[in-house]
């Protein structure tokens, strides 16, 4: 692929280093590249300013101080400068590509693997496009999974993802929009990632009974069994609340009962007061 290649594109909101908060690789010293356009929209985003592509954006790069560059949209290869402007010199760390939704880019992706060169290359995702995690799969060393009960979900917009004018399109596949899609598309991932380094990631708002979570259990139970399921205790937003000890210590016996692991962890980047 030519890296020049328009399709190569992504709209890149921020690039900054830092300490991962989240999932298996928890504390471990990361750079984050975060794609804007997500066509999701789950009730507990706490990157809802990334759901949109517009014309005026400009990516954030930096250290701990962040400076706009000329334009969102980037090439691998400029994405690739822009991490390491973010580690200032630093030692080159993992980089943990995130967003929004980061499958709505697929030959980014693709493009990004031979620009970073030896580092890790892990990539967090919503697990609603089967077919792009296909392609880009060998490109990640670690993928995690960001596994949403239904009521957690509310319609895609993809129509309106991108405004005005675009150097490139967002993959074709269309985000799932009933529960039988949500559920395919959720077991296609799972199924994707049961021989790789992974895991998934359930947020539980302390708005839902334990019941909500079955449904996600037995997909893992029936696909991916030995994936490593981390419960994520929502960090209080206004519409969503943290859970009760009760109910975290009843959607982990949900969990045991169907023989997965899990790991209880909560938003550990929240409590460094780091991005
Ligand atoms: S997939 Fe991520 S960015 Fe998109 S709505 Fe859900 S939490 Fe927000």
């Amino acid at each position: 692929m030519k890296h020049s290649d328009v399709r190569a594109l992504a709209p890149v909101m921020e690039v900054f280093a830092s300490i991962q908060g989240e999932g298996a690789y928890v504390g471990e010293p990361q750079t984050f590249l975060r794609l804007r356009g997500c066509p999701l929209r789950c009730r507990w985003c706490d990157t809802p300013g990334s759901w949109r592509v517009r014309a005026a954006d400009r990516a954030r790069v930096g250290g701990r101080e962040l400076a706009d560059r000329d334009s969102a949209w980037a090439t691998p290869f400029q994405a690739a400068c822009w991490i390491k402007d973010a580690e200032a010199g630093a030692l080159a760390r993992t980089v943990s590509v995130t967003g929004g939704e980061p499958l709505m880019w697929p030959e980014f992706l693709l493009g990004l693997r031979s620009m970073v060169g030896e580092r890790r290359l892990h990539l967090e995702t919503a697990g609603a496009h089967p077919e792009t995690l296909a392609r880009v799969l060998d490109v990640f060393d670690h993928v995690s999974l960001d596994l949403k009960p239904d009521l957690d979900l509310d319609a895609p917009e993809e129509e309106r993802m991108v405004e005005g004018e675009a150097p490139t399109s967002p993959t074709r596949e269309r985000a799932p929009r009933t529960r039988a899609e949500w559920s395919a598309a959720r077991e296609a991932c799972l199924a994707l990632v049961r021989d790789r380094d992974a895991c998934g990631k359930i947020v539980v708002g302390g708005e839902r009974a334990p019941a909500d979570f079955a449904a996600l259990f037995d997909e893992v139970e029936r696909v991916h069994p030995k994936l490593l399921v981390i419960l994520q205790p929502a960090t209080p937003i206004a519409s969503v609340p943290a859970p009760s000890r009760a109910l975290l210590e009843a959607v982990v016996d949900l969990a045991a009962e169907r023989g997965l692991a899990t790991r209880v962890l909560p938003q550990v980047h929240r409590y460094l007061r780091m991005p």
